[in-house]
């Protein structure tokens, strides 16, 4: 009854792994351990850079062990093993808690292989309490050291509960016993791989050498780009044939609005409302990516085509990531409209940290149709607010949110024109691969009146006393009535703690970039900056003296944020000391200034971002990025690279090529519920565009994939079931 990949684990790898394997990684089926490839593979005698190893995430490391020593714990009882091990270049050291005997099975010179979760003790490199496997000595698993020898060992993403090499025997376990699965690519894409699915499985899997793998990963590859195309031609189609209002762009409210405007629109953004209004003067629903850098004027043609459909009498949502910006966006919005077409138009706002009372009557006004425009966040996706007439949805910075949330929302009107705003330039490549079911309209220009950012890295590992000189050219800056942006990569030293406990719980805080601290010795200063003590830090600052300083982050509630937001807003607050929360859509126009504290800490997209929040008014804005980061260091070269160009197009496609990943968006945005696994963007450029059009024509030959049952049953896998009802039935 179940075909050979849907067979739950439990059948294939006993009770108690399956329900190891649910919990830790989500894996229910055959299907999804398989799926689970190798992220790389070692071979014996080859130890794992230890330089390269990513903070805050779990590796498996292969190390040589060059000393094990045994001290007292400083603020407890009990002895604290230490080992050290190395590379051959780099050492990283290793801790155990009242594990004496480890000093005896990790002598000197020994090889093993180690999985844990990478963290700073101080300068120093650690993993506490890996779990450990040793490749020679007495105690060694016979198997695993014959294997070693001969053949690549696959290493997966493993976490601490779950090494690699549990993974491994899991999969072995199953691919010994399950029948060979049809093989999707052998029945719709002819000479895309010279293996079948089960060769490809088992070579990727358990490869007896490096060309073996090589071949199997060139399989998956094919299979992932046809698949994420088959997906995005699926929505296309289904698109296509969904009936949606029709919207004349012809109307008072529309007219009124741009007779209206302080300004006057740019080239660029006149040429996107055009694509906009023809788009929702068609029969079909509007599927449309609006980007433009922060600051192009995005919101404004938003605006526009809320008003197109209102004017027709139906109803436009827009939602946000935050809170913090559907308030803003609400604030912004009504003072656009104007109090006579914001009168007409009843705009309202839904967020879930509104009283019982208050949401109920917005939520009465959208239901009755009373209010043609809504504003909100993720509420809006709860059950209890249905729309009388959605015609347009609008969504804001669409990095947060993942096409299944667009699609279940959507599921909620009859069928809304949807449109999407990004303020992350996507290469065009990219845009293919991940958003192939979207049109793309682009705002390439900033509004002229704009004084741009100037952009400085403030290297302090040459220039340690450059930092007063940050704070004295704050303080010019409050002088001449502008305001000041502050942002670090942690919220508090403690955060650390808060960190790992929620790494438990399954809930992150806001801060990407985590900091890790000895267990015993917590109070031991963290690296990286954080919101609490760099206020404390300003508020003693003689250059900041007399000035007001306040905090913001993730961990405040929503109207704490809202309120200290409303407070800078009104320039009462001069120095805001922030996380990223900071980092999407926040427009203050009087901020001039943005000092990144640990810039290296943040990506080139992020960097872009944030420094997008000043220089939006009429003052020039400026932006110091701070930075430890060794001239020459990866990290320094990608600061340098922000401030070297304002040109987000330029710096997104710079931050392909050094990352060179595909996950360049984040997870939830592939299409395909997944990032990509094997795909490279850069690499598989070619690839991805023959997918394409062997998808779009598979789609047109078989509309719901019955010819390609195979292919039909993966691709459908990451599929929901309202989304393969949606997609897959014709
Ligand atoms: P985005 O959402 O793209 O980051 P916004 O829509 O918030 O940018 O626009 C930033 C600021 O520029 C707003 O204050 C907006 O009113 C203003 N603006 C938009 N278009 C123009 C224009 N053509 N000329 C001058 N100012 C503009
Ligand atoms: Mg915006």
């Amino acid at each position: 009854m179940f075909s050979a990949l849907d067979k739950p684990l439990e059948r294939l790898i006993g009770d108690r792994s399956a329900k190891a394997m649910a919990k830790v990684f989500g894996f229910h089926t055959a299907g999804d351990l398989l799926e689970n490839f190798p992220r790389r593979y070692a071979r014996h005698g080859e130890l794992t850079p230890i330089k390269d190893l990513p903070i805050g995430e779990h590796v498996t490391l292969l190390a040589r062990v060059v000393s094990a020593t045994s001290r007292r714990m400083n603020k407890r009882a009990g002895e604290i093993q230490e080992i050290t091990v190395t590379d051959g270049t780099h050492q990283i050291s290793i801790t155990f808690f009242k594990q004496p005997w480890r000093l005896n099975q990790l002598t000197p010179g020994t090889q093993a292989l180690f999985a844990g979760k990478v963290g700073f003790y101080g300068r120093k490199m650690q993993l506490t309490h890996p779990e450990c496997q040793l490749l020679e000595g007495d105690d060694v698993d016979e198997d695993l050291a014959r294997a070693w020898a001969e053949k690549p060992i696959p290493i997966y993403p493993a976490s601490a509960s779950m090494p690699s090499w549990k993974i491994s025997k899991a999969v072995q376990a199953v691919l010994a016993s399950i029948d060979a699965p049809a093989d999707p690519l052998a029945e719709s894409w002819e000479g895309a791989s010279e293996l079948s699915f089960t060769e490809a499985l088992k070579q990727i899997h358990e490869p007896a050498n490096e060309a073996e793998y090589e071949l199997a990963r060139g399989y998956f590859r094919a299979l992932e780009a046809l698949s994420i195309q088959t997906i995005s031609a699926l929505r296309k189609k289904a698109v296509e044939s969904t009936a949606a209002s029709v919207f004349p762009r012809e109307g008072e409210l529309l007219q009124t609005f741009q007779n209206s405007l302080p300004f006057t629109l740019t080239e660029d953004q006149q040429k996107v409302a055009d694509e906009i209004s023809t788009d929702l003067e068609k029969p079909h629903p509007m599927q449309r990516l609006l980007q433009g850098e922060v600051g192009s004027g995005k919101t404004v043609i938003a605006v526009m085509a809320m008003l197109q459909a209102a004017q027709s009498g139906a109803q436009a949502a827009m939602i946000a990531p935050t809170e913090l910006l559907a308030n803003q966006h609400f604030r912004t919005i009504v003072k656009l409209l104007g109090p006579d077409l914001a009168a007409e138009i009843n705009p309202v706002l839904i967020t879930g940290s509104m009283g019982q009372a208050e949401r109920k009557r917005a939520a009465l006004s959208v239901v009755s149709g009373t209010s043609r425009l809504v504003i909100g966040t993720h509420a809006l996706f709860s059950d209890k607010t249905q729309f009388f007439d959605l015609g347009l949805l609008v969504i804001d910075e669409q990095h947060r949110f993942g096409v299944e949330q667009r699609e279940r929302l959507r599921a909620k009107g009859e069928a809304p024109h949807l449109l999407v705003l990004s303020a992350t330039p996507i290469p065009r490549t990219v845009a293919i691969a991940l958003f192939g079911d979207l049109e793309i309209s682009t705002i390439r220009t900033l509004p002229s009146n704009r004084k741009g950012v100037e952009t400085h890295v403030v290297p302090l590992f040459e220039k340690p006393n450059w930092e007063s000189r940050i704070w004295a050219r704050s303080r010019e800056e409050i002088d001449k009535g502008r305001q000041v942006f502050v942002v670090c990569p942690a919220i508090d030293p403690t955060e650390v703690i808060a960190e790992e406990k929620s790494a438990q719980s399954g809930d992150g805080g806001d801060s990407r970039n985590k900091a890790n601290t000895d267990e015993i010795d917590f109070n031991a200063k963290a690296e990286i900056q954080n919101v609490t003590e760099t206020a404390a830090m300003l508020r003693q600052t003689k250059e900041l003296q007399d000035v007001r300083i306040a905090e913001i982050h993730g961990q405040m509630s929503g109207e704490e944020r809202d309120e200290i937001m409303a407070a800078f807003t009104r320039g009462e607050i001069k120095v805001l000391v922030a996380t990223t929360v900071i980092e999407v859509g926040v427009d203050v126009p009087n901020a001039s200034t943005m000092v990144i504290l640990d810039a290296d800490r943040f990506g080139i997209a992020q960097l872009h971002q944030l420094r997008g929040r000043v220089g939006r008014g009429e003052h020039p804005g400026l932006a110091l990025l701070v930075t430890h980061a060794e001239p020459g260091s990866l990290a320094r070269e990608r600061i340098e690279a922000v401030a070297s160009s304002n040109d987000g197009f330029e710096l997104a496609q710079m931050d392909l090529e050094l990352r060179g990943e595909g996950n360049i968006l984040g997870a939830s945005q592939s299409g395909a519920g997944s990032s990509l696994k094997l795909l490279r963007i850069t690499k598989d450029t070619e690839l991805i565009q023959e997918a394409r059009d062997r998808a779009f024509a598979l789609v047109d030959d078989s509309a719901d994939l019955a010819k390609y049952p195979a292919l039909k049953e993966w691709t459908a896998r990451v599929l929901d079931e309202e989304q393969r009802q949606y997609l897959l039935s014709s």
